[in-house]
């Protein structure tokens, strides 16, 4: 069988730093800190989305979400291994049951970008997606907890999975009557636009679920016009499209980048969801934005944007019934 055409531009995403800092035309900053913090968890990054950088611009707010640092091994206190209580949350391996009503499967450890602020950069899970015998576990613990009507596939990034192995767990999902609901956490559509296309969508819209799509998107130079593109084909498939964002210092910490990343995500079909605190991962304390600092951006963005174009500005705490607004 031929390699789709996402597959093969996932094989040449950048990873090693050399590479990428060459193709920016920036001078090698590598220290042996650098090296270290890359080793811990490696870089990775697509060529559609370096393709959005700005050659010669070391602050680049793409390429800071992506580049290591010799910050992230400096130790920071409050900042774990298990920030959000995934572990305590696990009601079955590869499947987190945290909220009244959804639950969240893990459908593989693995991603098409490494974010250097990601809350589950240390989380154990294999690169791999779940095993059939995970999935049977997961679906047993589904049908004993009729309650949930919404299923979330997350990872890692469930659109890493491919579309024989998507398709099979959506027809498994469906058998479970209570299920009305299949929600997806992706960041593929932003840094990987050829994951979008008429077979994944097919797959997606055959069934009887309402069906979501999370996009991941931090800064509005992430939004090309392929990212557009992509979600004009998931917009006219009827599936609901929404944004999920982080606060980040030194990426997106200026109500103006805010607004215009509300803007534009609209104008591509998609609403603001959440605006989401920094997870006290270790390693991504130098990404922190203070609170007051956020709230005053919250305050800014209420006064300049219609209210559906305003993200809820949540932070989750271990342990808490939701995330909470801030
Ligand atoms: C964030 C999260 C959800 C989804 O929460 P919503 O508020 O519905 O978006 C569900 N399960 C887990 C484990 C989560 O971390
Ligand atoms: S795509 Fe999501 S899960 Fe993967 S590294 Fe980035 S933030 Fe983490």
């Amino acid at each position: 069988m031929q390699t789709p055409d996402w597959q093969q531009a996932l094989s040449r995403a950048f990873t090693d730093l050399s590479s990428l800092l060459e193709y920016l035309q920036l001078d090698s900053c590598e220290s042996l800190d650098t090296l270290q913090a890359s080793q811990d968890f490696s870089l990775r990054v697509p060529r559609a989305f370096a393709a959005l950088m700005q050659p010669g611009d070391v602050h680049d707010p793409l390429l800071r979400q992506v580049l290591p640092l010799a910050e992230e091994m400096s130790l920071a206190p409050g900042f774990t291994g298990n920030p959000v209580g995934d572990k305590e949350s696990e009601a079955c391996p590869g499947l987190l049951h945290k909220y009244q009503g959804r639950a969240l499967i893990v459908a593989t450890g693995a991603c098409a970008v490494h974010c250097r602020y990601c809350f589950r950069r240390h989380y154990a899970y294999s690169n791999g997606s779940a095993s059939p015998r995970q999935w049977m576990r997961i679906l047993d613990y589904l049908r004993k907890h009729n309650e949930i009507e919404e299923v979330i596939l997350s990872g890692g990034d469930p659109l890493m999975v491919n579309d024989e192995r998507l398709a099979d767990w959506l027809e498994q999902l469906e058998s479970l009557p209570q299920i009305k609901r299949l929600r997806l956490h992706t960041r593929l559509p932003v840094v990987l636009p050829q994951r979008i296309g008429p077979q994944l969508i097919g797959l997606l819209t055959r069934g009887r679920f309402e069906t979501v799509i999370v996009i991941h998107a931090n800064h509005p130079n992430e939004l090309s016009p392929q990212v557009a593109e992509a979600m004009g084909q998931l917009k006219a498939a009827g599936i609901t499209l929404l944004n999920q964002s982080v606060l980040l210092k030194g990426v997106n910490d200026k109500a103006e980048t805010l607004v215009k990343l509300s803007e534009r995500l609209f104008s591509i079909g998609v609403l603001p969801y959440y605006l989401h605190l920094l997870d006290r991962v270790a390693g991504a304390a130098h990404f922190e934005v203070e609170e007051t600092r956020a709230l005053e951006i919250q305050q800014a963005l209420r006064a300049r944007l219609p209210g559906y174009l305003v993200p809820r500005m949540v932070r989750e705490i271990a342990g808490e019934l939701s995330k909470i607004p801030v």
